[in-house]
């Protein structure tokens, strides 16, 4: 249909018009959606091998329109030209990647997926997340709906033109622009979609939750949500690290981008030994930045991305400025070059506690906390206690800090000696937990298994057999014994069933696994699988309990039962029911949880879902069966841990201070 249309400008020039979009109607959805819906058979049919060519020739398009897209990405999106040029690739890597892994391991037979899929996404990656989603939906053989973020929707035209170029089916790719709370909510309520992937706000992701608690997937299976949003990302330093190593780092990861990165540095968390000496070289460094607009090329940091952006962040600037706090402001450039746009200098701010910080604030503004030596381990648990979990970072010289910081991070990415943004696809896996998001992360081994409606068994292993070599560090899971207390239980009752599933899940099992992932000289890159903390088991017969529990304990995690099992509970080894723990009331949000097997009815299941999306916190994942139904996709009970170590770190080896 023919509709108004509307001017995208430039944020750094708001005089400059760099195109017009015309947004989808109510009308056009619903013909995008019987499109998608009817095409579905057809691309799902489509030899995997024959997807991945369409992708793998839209990755040699993008390439080389790669000038091209840097002047669009800097004009609608503020990005500097370096900015532009790791995006393009990762956008490239995505779509390689995924073509890759479709090729090397999917089979129609046994990979069936989901239908149509709404890929909804954020403006700070324009290029690069709007082509990961649709590339991996794509590649499992959905059909997409893609709705670009409002403010970015030229970028995204230009990347479904060139796939369509490449030979991608219009059905199979269709582009959806318009507003979030409209568009975007019409296409996820909508039952023909069977699939979400989305990123953005914490908060706009709890408001899919809910919509899709409404309806189940026609095999009465939760329509799959992954969702990637925020983070209160910190950086812990300590007083051996090398100060000129961490201001180059911190001022990459808090001010590249204006700070418009879901992995960028928030808040750093500096040794009160060496704070004084550090905050005052940073300071300087931040003097050092250009500001202005990202086409010159002398420019480090470009605008944010409106006038909403720019009054928020200025907002909790002046609102930390009203609470005494210190704040540094500084950055060359001269005011006729940001006169025109949404500009925000680089900003310092020093708080007293980190729990002053009460949501993201998504610009360049740096928080620094400093700590005293004792109290690292207690900063840490700050850290975790924000319920976020995206990007943490570790500056040291000393083996053991570096060691314990990484034991105690809930965090999905950890850097070691290093920035922490700019994630490599296939190297750095990249996603976080909690508040952070669901997993699995994009650009790992397990993301297109989630968009399937059936795959096969053995994912975790395949996985981690294409994602790299053992290293050997890979640990058992902690709490083998339980599992193998239960497997003998479950004989001396004879209950076949649940002998059967203890075996299956033990050969399947691959939780407290590492891989080194192949990547640059200088950097060590290693994936982890780690147990999930608890996961909470619904089901009304004994034996379906009993197989939930055989498929929780054989990835170490521990599982919550609903006090009316206390009888079964009761005739259980004392090895097994240290790894369950009763609740009187699921639903109450002390009860901590971070996954979901359902056993049971669709109607049940529904009002499962209902009642997590109510409850505060994180999105929890539910995965749902038929009663006596033994196949449960033991993936979703682990979380994935990408830890990055820059082996080439500056400064020599402070062990040589430690001797005694
Ligand atoms: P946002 O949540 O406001 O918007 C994201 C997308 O959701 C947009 O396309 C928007 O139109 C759409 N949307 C908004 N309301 C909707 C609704 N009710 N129904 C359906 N769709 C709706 O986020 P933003 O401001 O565009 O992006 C910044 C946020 O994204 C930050 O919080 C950042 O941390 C996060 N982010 C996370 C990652 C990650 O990988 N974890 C990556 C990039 C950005």
């Amino acid at each position: 249909a023919v509709g108004v249309t509307a001017p995208v400008l430039n944020p750094a020039c708001r005089g400059d018009v760099v195109g017009h979009v015309q947004d989808a109607t109510l009308a056009d959805v619903e013909t995008a959606l019987a499109c998608a819906a009817a095409h579905a058979p057809q691309w799902a049919a489509t030899e995997p091998r024959a997807r991945a060519a369409l992708l793998r020739r839209g990755a040699d398009a993008l390439e080389a329109e790669l000038p091209r897209l840097l002047g669009l990405l800097s004009r609608e999106a503020g990005k500097t030209y370096p900015n532009g040029v790791a995006e393009v690739r990762e956008a490239v890597d995505f779509l390689r990647f995924y073509a890759a892994q479709v090729e090397r391991e999917f089979d129609n037979a046994t990979h069936v997926p989901l239908g149509p899929v709404v890929c909804i996404s954020p403006w700070n990656f324009p290029l690069a997340i709007f082509t990961g989603q649709i590339a991996a939906a794509l590649a499992a053989g959905n059909p997409v709906l893609a709705k670009p973020a409002e403010q970015t929707p030229l970028v995204a035209a230009e990347m479904v033109r060139l796939l369509r170029r490449a030979g991608v089916p219009r059905a199979a790719l269709q582009l959806v622009p318009g507003r979030g709370e409209t568009i975007g909510a019409a296409l996820v309520a909508d039952s023909r979609v069977q699939g979400v992937m989305f990123t953005g706000s914490t908060e706009v992701a709890r408001l899919l939750q809910k919509s899709l608690a409404g309806r189940l997937n026609p095999d009465g299976r939760p329509v799959p949500l992954i969702a990637e949003t925020g983070g209160q990302n910190a950086m812990l330093v300590d007083s051996s690290a090398l100060a000129e190593q961490v201001v180059s780092d911190v001022v990459a990861s808090a001010f590249d981008s204006a700070g418009q990165r879901c992995s960028a540095l928030r808040v750093l968390c500096v040794q009160q030994d060496s704070a004084d000496h550090v905050v005052a070289m940073l300071k300087g460094a931040m003097a050092e930045c250009r500001m202005g607009d990202p086409a010159t090329l002398a420019v480090d940091v470009g605008p944010v991305i409106d006038e909403d952006a720019r009054r928020s962040i200025e907002a909790h600037i002046e609102t930390m400025r009203m609470k005494g706090r210190a704040v540094f402001q500084s950055a060359r450039g001269d005011a006729a070059a940001t006169d025109e746009g949404t500009f925000v200098p680089p900003t310092l701010i020093e708080l007293e506690r980190l729990a002053e910080l009460e949501r993201e604030v998504f610009g360049p503004v740096l928080h620094v906390v400093r700590y005293p030596r004792e109290r690292l381990a207690a900063t840490i648990e700050q850290i975790n206690a924000t319920g976020y979990g995206l990007t943490l970072g570790v500056q040291s010289r000393i083996d053991e800090t570096i060691a314990q910081v990484v034991a105690h991070a809930r965090a999905g990415n950890v850097y070691v000696n290093r920035n922490m943004v700019g994630a490599v696809v296939g190297v750095q896996p990249f996603g976080g937990e909690g508040l952070s998001g669901t997993g699995p992360k994009a650009g790992g081994p397990l993301y297109l298994h989630r968009l399937l409606a059936h795959g096969p068994d053995h994912v975790m292993v395949r996985a981690l057999d294409a994602a790299g070599d053992d290293d050997g560090t890979g640990v058992v899971a902690p709490q083998a014994g339980a599992a193998a207390a239960l497997r003998r239980w479950a004989e001396a009752e004879s209950a076949r069933s649940v002998v059967d599933a203890c075996d299956r899940f033990a050969t399947r099992s691959r939780a407290g696994s590492s891989r080194v992932l192949r990547g640059p000289t200088g950097e060590r890159n290693l994936y982890s699988l780690l147990p999930r903390d608890a996961v909470l088991c619904l089901a009304d017969d004994e034996v379906d309990r009993l197989v939930q529990l055989a498929a929780v304990l054989s990835v170490g995690s521990a599982a919550l039962w609903p006090d009316r099992a206390r009888a079964l509970h009761a005739r259980l080894p004392a090895a097994v029911r240290e790894r369950i723990e009763l609740v009187a009331d699921w639903t109450d949000a002390s009860v901590k949880f971070d996954a979901v097997l359902h056993h049971g009815s669709g109607e049940a299941r529904l009002a499962v879902l209902a009642r997590l999306a109510s409850r505060p916190g994180a999105i929890v994942g539910v995965d749902g069966l038929s009663p006596g139904e033994a196949s449960i996709a033991l993936e979703r009970l682990v979380v994935e841990r990408s830890l990055s170590i820059n082996t080439a770190a500056a400064g020599g080896n402070a062990t040589l201070m430690t001797l005694q």
